[in-house]
């Protein structure tokens, strides 16, 4: 039986006055201006009100105030579990839509929304920054930091962004383009801004929400898939200051070491020239502060490139690849360490959210920290020392047998060994678990973790494999695996091809257990919120979003958005009043899979479209709600030039180095993407003019001239068009064709 012991909470609650000052317009979608990038260090002001005055101690006595949402998990310890029971399993049939927000976008929403004194605080895509009634979903003011839209390109995984943070009287967000910018939470008005990017010529993102703590704002970023190196740093909350960094991987060894652990560090790496290609180790997500302690936990990506045979051919475990890193919060100086992946060589990042929680263990009361990473394993540390304590599979593992728990070291399965030959494995790149966050019920001891089984055909390089060399390319994806078998097993449809699948699952950390399983059609669902009414709550990507019975699994209501979801549910009460809230709009890291092929479904946001919208509900909610229009999925007749295979297999190349990465596998776009086996005569027309000149950039569909010539462009389009006509032949019920496959 598992036991937790729930913080006691202290109250202490500063009621703020509510100011409503005169909404600020945003710009219209992806206007492509230039920000204007500023290391200039702000002036320190303090707020004129104490309205979302958030500190220290309020979060740690979130409990005392259950109707907010005071921080990105609700509280430091993450755990995305409200104590609030007015809506709960015995009433859920009659929740019904408060109110819903039209983003005025169809690219995908992640963010978790800070409830605090009042107002609403949540980011939409391209970073903006809305702050609303959470009665109403009146803008009361709303911020766009105008990321430039040629960052559409240099996302791996949309123009995507996770959320605020709020703390004194501040809300800070950071940019797609890598900006760390602190708002007045009154007025919208910008106080600072810093530029937390140490290269602009590498493609460096940020998503993740900021974390706030001790005076400090910390902030990670991405872009391992484009060849970088991770870093974390901290700013002084008040000033925009920088008061340290913690680089996750060792730089060029033949330079000083920019802090002491990459010594240690760097002898785990070994042969290559991994700080040319990257080395990856991005903190794109989760940042956990821990009261406990006054630490600081960091999960660490991916390697750079993903194989490790190029990154590292001599071996080594790759420290801090995967890992879940524990750093002073004043110095960020390392703690302690876990590598979940030893030698990464499958994009297995440990970046996945992690809570903490106090639990007994083997008749011990330990301060124990919880994470589901790629994996496919569930982690359960001693937040005191790294210690391992568990590692159940939380989803089918095939990359490995097991965790050694003498070791603390994942036993890998030699049959999978793909250096030589390509072989399926689970998890797939996507992992067992992603960004979407789970949920931790203390008192049962169960997390609902929003679980998928999605495999991938892992291969070598062509390029290495043939010569063994491997060169960076700027501006695409550096993998280091050969992506052409994916496309050959995409197209062809083999029999081979296991099923993707997604489940919800109520699983006990301790003894490997799930209480209950829910299956989920398709893989790429939405995060969990679990309540003390006895409910599970999440979206998943048919548009549904589901309360569960906590206990049992069992589907209680439902409602149907006509959107896929991602974004996690959140709750919060006001005047005596619940409301659960939830972003609809998928995307995200699935864009490169694109439309699913059967018999998985097709998510609603390809049936219908990707309407990014906030909805709120409360019991006897009767808010109008208007379903969208079925998208037409017809694919206009091709002009084909009657190339030979090489050029259009060439053109298939470049463009699933370039173009696949958000129009989808195959020219098959998920449904958030334009697909571009519907493009119109126009759009032809200006084919060479939107891939080369980037004449459509303020969508955020960037040029390509530094990469691709005219005749890459050409090939591209051919490719494209013969994709098209294939796939419009199926429709018609004709024969296809010959297919061509990709080999030069
Ligand atoms: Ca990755």
């Amino acid at each position: 039986m598992v036991r937790y012991t729930i913080l006691v909470a202290a109250i202490l609650a500063f009621l703020g006055m509510y100011f409503l000052r005169t909404p600020q317009e945003i710009q219209p979608e992806g206007d492509g201006s230039l920000a204007v990038m500023s290391n200039e260090a702000g002036d320190s002001a303090a707020p004129d009100s104490r309205t979302a005055w958030i500190d220290d101690e309020r979060i740690k006595n979130a409990d005392s105030e259950p109707g907010n949402w005071l921080a990105y998990g609700r509280t430091y310890e993450e755990q995305r579990f409200s104590p609030l029971t007015q809506i709960n399993a015995g009433n859920v049939s009659q929740l019904g839509l408060a109110w819903s927000k039209d983003m005025g976008t169809n690219r995908a929403q992640e963010s978790t929304p800070i409830v605090v004194d009042g107002i609403m605080y949540f980011t939409s895509a391209w970073s903006r920054v809305y702050a609303v009634d959470p009665l109403t979903g009146e803008t009361l003011w709303s911020y766009d930091p105008k990321v430039p839209g040629e960052y559409g390109r240099r996302a791996c995984c949309d123009v995507v962004n996770r959320g605020v943070a709020v703390y004194q009287g501040r809300v800070y967000v950071g940019s797609l383009d890598g900006r760390l910018i602190a708002l007045d939470a009154l007025t919208g008005e910008e106080i600072w801004q810093v530029d937390t990017i140490i290269d602009r010529d590498r493609f460096y993102t940020v998503t993740g929400a900021p974390r706030v703590a001790n005076g400090k704002v910390f902030i990670g970023n991405g872009g391992a898939e484009f060849g970088v190196r991770g870093y974390v740093s901290a700013y002084d909350a008040d000033t925009g200051e920088m008061v340290w960094r913690f680089f996750t991987v060792p730089g060029d060894p033949s330079l000083p070491f920019e802090q002491p652990e990459l010594a240690e560090a760097a002898k785990t790496w070994k042969g290559g020239n991994w700080w040319e290609i990257g080395g990856g180790g991005t903190v794109w997500n989760s940042i956990v502060y821990d009261p406990d302690f006054n630490v600081v936990y960091l999960g660490v990506g991916n390697g750079s490139p993903w194989t490790r045979a190029i990154r590292s051919p001599g071996g080594g475990d790759n420290l801090f690849l995967s890992s879940i890193v524990a750093v002073d919060a004043d110095t960020g100086e390392l703690k302690w360490h876990y590598q979940t992946t030893p030698g990464d060589n499958w994009d297995y990042t440990a970046v996945q959210d992690m809570a903490l929680a106090d639990m007994e263990v083997d008749g011990e009361m330990k301060k124990v920290l919880l994470q589901a990473p790629k994996n496919g394993f569930f982690y359960v540390l001693d937040r005191e020392n790294g210690e391992l304590l568990r590692a159940h599979p939380y989803a089918t593992v095939t990359w490995a047998t097991h965790v050694d728990m003498e070791t603390g070291r994942p036993v890998e399965n030699p049959d999978l060994d793909y250096s030589e030959k390509e072989k399926w494995v689970l998890p797939g790149p996507l992992g067992g678990h992603n960004w979407q966050a789970m949920s931790v019920d203390a008192e049962s001891g169960l997390v609902f973790i929003p679980v998928q089984e999605n495999p991938l055909i892992y291969g070598m390089a062509e390029e290495f494999k043939e010569t063994g060399l491997y060169k960076r390319n700027p501006g695409r994806w550096n993998l280091g695996v050969e992506l052409g078998r994916v496309v050959q097993h995409f197209v062809s449809n083999l029999a081979d091809w296991p099923l993707p699948r997604g489940y919800l699952k109520a699983f006990d950390p301790l003894t490997g257990e799930s209480a209950w399983v829910v299956e989920i059609p398709h893989y790429w669902n939405g995060g969990v919120l679990a309540t003390a009414g006895d409910l599970v709550f999440q979206g998943d990507a048919l548009g549904m979003f589901k309360a569960y019975n906590k206990q049992t699994g069992e589907l209680l209501w439902e409602f149907n958005t006509y959107t896929s979801m991602l974004a996690p549910p959140i709750t919060y009460e006001i005047d005596g009043t619940q409301y659960v809230s939830i972003l609809t709009g998928s995307g995200g890291g699935d864009l490169f899979g694109g439309a699913p092929l059967p018999p998985v479904p097709n998510p609603a946001s390809l049936d219908y479209n990707n309407y990014g919208r906030m909805l709120v509900f409360k019991l006897g909610g009767d808010a109008p709600f208007e379903a969208p229009r079925a998208r037409d999925m017809t694919i206009p007749e091709q002009q084909l030039a009657g190339l030979s295979d090489p050029e259009i297999a060439h053109g298939e190349r470049m463009y699933h180095e370039y173009c696949a990465v958000c129009h989808g596998l195959a020219v098959r776009s998920g449904g958030v993407i334009p697909d571009l086996r519907q493009m119109d005569d126009g759009t032809h027309e200006a084919f060479n003019q939107i891939v080369l000149e980037g004449i459509l950039v303020q969508n955020g569909m960037s040029g390509f001239g530094d990469v691709l010539d005219v005749e890459d462009s050409e090939l591209i389009h051919h490719y494209v068009r013969a994709r098209a006509h294939e796939d419009r032949e199926v429709a018609l019920g004709n024969q296809p064709g010959p297919r061509w496959t990709w080999q030069d």
